[in-house]
C-alpha cells in the first residue's frame, strides 16, 4: 500500500517509555510520540512518521522481522526489533551465569536470530582459561564464539586482532549487545563508537526533558555510512521467554534437539518418558554424552517455569 500522505520514513534509535527518538532519512533526529495506545515503536523499528511542530507522531510501524523480549516483574515486554544478530558479551571475570547465557541463547533461537558469544578479558589468562573451558559445550553446539580484550590491563599482540575479528562479524548488520554488568559492554561501546557517551547524554536529555537517565535501549551506528549498528540495552535482563511453549524448548537447545529425534514418543517432554533419546544421552556413563548435566538441569527448570507461566 502507498504510504499515508505527508508521512516520512524513519528508524527508531532510542526508546524511553512510550516516546522514541527517530532518525530521519537525512540522519536528523526527532522525538516521536505514538498515536493511540497500540503503536508502541521499538528500537530497530522502521516507521512512517508525520511531523508536528518540532516533533512527530508515529503513523505506522513497518512489519517486523523479529522481536526481542524481556521480562519485567510478571509481564513480558518487547524492546528491540529487526535484529540481524545478538552479541552475548560475557567475561572471564566476573564469572558468567550459565543460566543467563542459556536463556539469552534460547531467546535468540526462538526469534531465529544468530547469537555470537564473546568472552571478554582474554588478558586475564587464568580466569579466562577457566571460562573458555566452561564454554566448551557451547562451542560443541556450534555457536560462534570469540575471545576479546576490549580494555586490557595487560595488552597483547592478539588483542587488536580479536577486535578486528569482531568488527568483521558486525559489519553491515544490526547487532543487539547483551551481557551482565561488569562484562565490558560500556568499554566495547566506547571502543567502537567513541562519541557514544555524548550521544547517550543527548538522547536521555531529549527523551526525558532534562532528567538524567541511562535506562533506554539505544542504537549506535558504528560506521559513517550507517550500515553497521550496535544496539545497547542496559543490564542483562531476565529474558522474556513466556511466549515460548514448554514443548518447543528442546528444539531451541541444539544439544538436546540433536537427541530428541531418537525419542520413542513424538510428544516426549524428555523429563521421564521411557525410550527418551535426551535422557539416555544425559545418562551416558561418566557424563561422556554431548548433553552436560548442567544444560539438562537448566532444561528441566525452564520447562517447569514455562509450564507454570501457562496457568496464569
Ligand atoms: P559493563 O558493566 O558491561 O558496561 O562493563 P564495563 O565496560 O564498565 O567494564 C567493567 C570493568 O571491566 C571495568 O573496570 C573495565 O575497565 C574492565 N574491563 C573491560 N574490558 C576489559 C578487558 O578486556 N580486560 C580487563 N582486564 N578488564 C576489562
Ligand atoms: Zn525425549
Amino acid at each position: 500500500a502507498a504510504p499515508a500522505a505527508g508521512t516520512q520514513p524513519g528508524l527508531v534509535v532510542a526508546g524511553f517509555g512510550r516516546h522514541v527518538l527517530v532518525e530521519t532519512a537525512s540522519g536528523e533526529r526527532v522525538i516521536c510520540h505514538p498515536r493511540g495506545k497500540k503503536n508502541q515503536a521499538l528500537v530497530g523499528d522502521r516507521i512512517r512518521w508525520l511531523p508536528t511542530q518540532d516533533e512527530g507522531t508515529i503513523e505506522k510501524i513497518e512489519t517486523r522481522s523479529n522481536l526481542f523480549y524481556r521480562q519485567d516483574e510478571m509481564r513480558t515486554k518487547s524492546f528491540a526489533a529487526n535484529l540481524d544478530q545478538v552479541l552475548i558479551l560475557i567475561a572471564a571475570e566476573p564469572e558468567f551465569s550459565e543460566s543467563q547465557l542459556t536463556r539469552a541463547l534460547i531467546a535468540a533461537e526462538a526469534e531465529r536470530i544468530t547469537p555470537i558469544i564473546a568472552l571478554n578479558k582474554s588478558d586475564l589468562s587464568e580466569p579466562f582459561g577457566r571460562a573458555w573451558t566452561k564454554l566448551a559445550p557451547y562451542r560443541a553446539m556450534g555457536y560462534r564464539m570469540l575471545p576479546l580484550a576490549v580494555k586490557p590491563k595487560f595488552d597483547a599482540a592478539e588483542n587488536a586482532a580479536q577486535t578486528a575479528e569482531l568488527m568483521e562479524l558486525l559489519r553491515g548488520k544490526k547487532t543487539l549487545m547483551l551481557g551482565p554488568s561488569g562484562a565490558g559492554k560500556s568499554s566495547l561501546t566506547n571502543l567502537l563508537i567513541p562519541q557514544a557517551k555524548v550521544l547517550t547524554a543527548e538522547i536521555s536529555q531529549a527523551l526525558n526533558s532534562g532528567k538524567h537517565t541511562t535506562t533506554s535501549t539505544t542504537l549506535y551506528w558504528v560506521d559513517e555510512a550507517r550500515t553497521t549498528a550496535l544496539i545497547d540495552s542496559p543490564g542483562f535482563q531476565e529474558f522474556g521467554l513466556n511466549h515460548i511453549q514448554p514443548m518447543q524448548l528442546a528444539t531451541l537447545m541444539p544439544d538436546l534437539k540433536a537427541h530428541a529425534q531418537n525419542c520413542k514418543f513424538y510428544n516426549c517432554t524428555h523429563l521421564h518418558e521411557p525410550g527418551c533419546g535426551v535422557i539416555s544421552e544425559v545418562n551416558l556413563a561418566g557424563g561422556q554424552g554431548s548433553i552436560s548435566a548442567s544444560r539438562y538441569r537448566l532444561y528441566s527448570e525452564l520447562f517447569a517455569e514455562l509450564s507454570q507461566e501457562r496457568r496464569y
